[in-house]
């Protein structure tokens, strides 16, 4: 499969996935394309399409909460932030990604 039908397929699959969770693609198609391009890379490289902002340990349980959508994973953190941490996702009423800021898990106290 082309690098370009892989993109097309997980945004088809993610889009079922994240929208009952409230959230969308983000707006910006240029980051969104780069994104899933990441990602495909890092499907072909593991196997599963780890999210591409985050680092990969020797930990599988810690690596299998960052498959993206990893949004049920870390759900408070990032309806606090209305975007997850690539940004590849933001909540359905956002029309201004660049607008949401990065918070920490420490900083919302929800550590
Ligand atoms: S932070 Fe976003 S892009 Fe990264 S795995 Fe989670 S949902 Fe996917």
């Amino acid at each position: 499969m082309s690098i370009e039908s892989r993109k097309q397929s997980l945004h088809f699959f993610y889009s079922k996935v994240v929208d009952p969770l409230g959230y969308k693609f983000t707006p910006d198609a240029e980051l969104m394309d780069f994104l899933l391009e990441q990602e495909v890379t890092l499907e072909d490289k593991h196997g599963t399409p780890f999210c591409p902002c985050q680092p990969l340990t020797p930990d599988r349980t810690r690596n299998m909460r960052i498959v993206c959508p990893c949004i049920p994973f870390h759900r408070a953190h990032f309806d606090a932030m209305k975007r997850c941490w690539c940004g590849l996702f933001v909540h359905k009423d956002v029309t201004d990604p660049d607008s949401l800021p990065q918070v920490s898990v420490k900083e919302l106290g929800l550590e």
